[in-house]
């Protein structure tokens, strides 16, 4: 490859060229049986997915907002209760926290791992809230709302610290449902249970997105939910089809969110490969932290003891973001910031009251976070261009020499 062809940041093209044979023929019996929506198809990937996420139970939907908002509706969350989560992550964890009829939340993100802060959860649980006498209940002591549940996030594909969380979870009787959106296949190891467990089959339920561009993506739209809770499984299988277990009898009002059979269908071929592909990314992500070596100015993803993450993501800090995101696009390498304004700070969010200040963590990253280009397809000597104009970059503006940003000890 020539040293100045474009560096994608995601390459949606060439698996789909790869497995092309096969996705027609999903096309081709979907148009034949006409089974368009829910069906065989559809089973076949649930139960297929179901086995991947180590869990009982998968729910095909329409998309991960879906799937965290069922998840939260099934497992039992109120019109007014109110739902803790992170504020560094894609706005549809929240959307699907209002959508469930609940109040949003915010709490702080560890400085190594991006994920929730189980220190600052407890801070808010213990300082924010107090148990309600009469009723045994969690209440938010400012809102007078219920505390109901935690929604922790996978960011980047790295597992949160879930040891913690549950403990907490347990402690004050919450709901935990895994925003496992960016997270499919990405491992934990429980200390408490003495073994590897997988994203999705930790909390009560797991909320995956098969958007085209994560890790196991649809041709479209598509997202699941993981479960071992049966009841669980039968609530959702009914809120994404009209409140209905039977045709045209519905016990309540439920949504469209229903899975189509052309997408399953392009699902469980690509399930296939998605051990191999999450496997690439490794190796990928280890090569970036080899070739980068010790630069200076610079922070490389951290990976806990007990985390194998799949890397949706290879997330750098750089403390000017900015200079080096254009050189590189000079240079024609794509990258990606994910998320360049926390949710806290959204105009969508301004009515909750949130200020500048309240989640330092999640403040101080969110201007230094760059996404540098990772998926399967990605080349060393794509990946040593990466590098080698990083390095430039960072000598040339005497980054290097400045301070760099740096992170504190988990
Ligand atoms: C992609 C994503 C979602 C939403 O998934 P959709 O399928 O786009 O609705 C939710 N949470 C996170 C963290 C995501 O990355």
């Amino acid at each position: 490859m020539s040293s100045n062809e474009k560096i994608p940041f995601l390459d949606l093209i060439t698996p789909h060229v790869e497995l092309e044979a096969e996705l027609l023929a999903v096309c081709q019996k979907v148009l034949r049986t006409a089974g368009f929506v829910g069906g065989p198809m559809v089973e076949e990937f649930e139960r297929e997915f179901a086995k991947f996420c180590d869990t009982k139970y998968c729910v095909g939907l329409a998309s991960g907002t879906d799937a965290v908002r069922f998840a939260l509706m099934a497992a039992g969350v109120q019109q007014g209760d109110t739902v803790v989560t992170v504020s560094h992550t894609f706005i549809a964890t929240t959307e699907a926290i209002t959508q469930a009829g609940a109040r949003i939340a915010f709490v702080d993100i560890n400085e190594q791992t991006y994920c929730m802060d189980p220190a600052k959860l407890r801070e808010y649980l213990e300082r924010e809230c107090h148990v309600d006498a009469a009723t045994g209940k969690l209440i938010h002591t400012k809102t007078k709302s219920p505390v109901t549940a935690i929604v922790p996030v996978h960011i980047y594909g790295q597992v949160a610290d879930m040891d913690a969380i549950l403990e907490l979870a347990h402690r004050f009787n919450l709901i935990v449902v895994e925003d496992a959106c960016q997270a499919h296949g990405a491992e934990y190891f429980s200390k408490k249970e003495n073994r590897w467990r997988k994203a999705g089959s930790i909390g009560q339920a797991g909320a995956f997105s098969f958007y085209p561009g994560k890790n196991l993506g649809a041709c479209g739209e598509a997202g699941a939910v993981t479960t071992n809770d049966e009841e669980m499984a039968r609530k959702m299988r009914m809120i994404r089809d009209h409140g209905q277990a039977k045709k045209y009898y519905h016990d309540i009002e439920g949504y469209n969110g229903r899975l189509d059979s052309l997408q399953a269908g392009f699902l469980t071929v690509k399930l296939r490969h998605l051990a191999d592909w999450n496997q690439k990314r490794q190796a990928a992500a280890r090569r970036y932290q080899e070739l980068f070596g010790k630069t200076d100015g610079l922070i490389m993803p951290f990976q806990p003891q007990w985390s194998r993450p799949v890397f949706h993501l290879f997330v750098v800090r750089v403390n000017d973001r900015a200079a080096l995101q254009k050189h590189l696009a000079d240079a024609k390498i794509d990258t990606g910031i994910h998320y360049p304004v926390p949710l806290h700070q959204q105009k969508a969010y301004a009515h909750l009251g949130y200020k500048a200040g309240d989640f330092p963590v999640t403040e101080r990253i969110a201007p230094e976070i760059l996404s540098l280009p990772m998926f399967p397809q990605l080349t060393p000597e794509q990946q040593a261009r990466v590098v080698t104009e990083t390095a430039r970059f960072l000598e040339q503006s005497g980054a290097a020499k400045q301070n760099s940003p740096v992170p504190v000890q988990v």
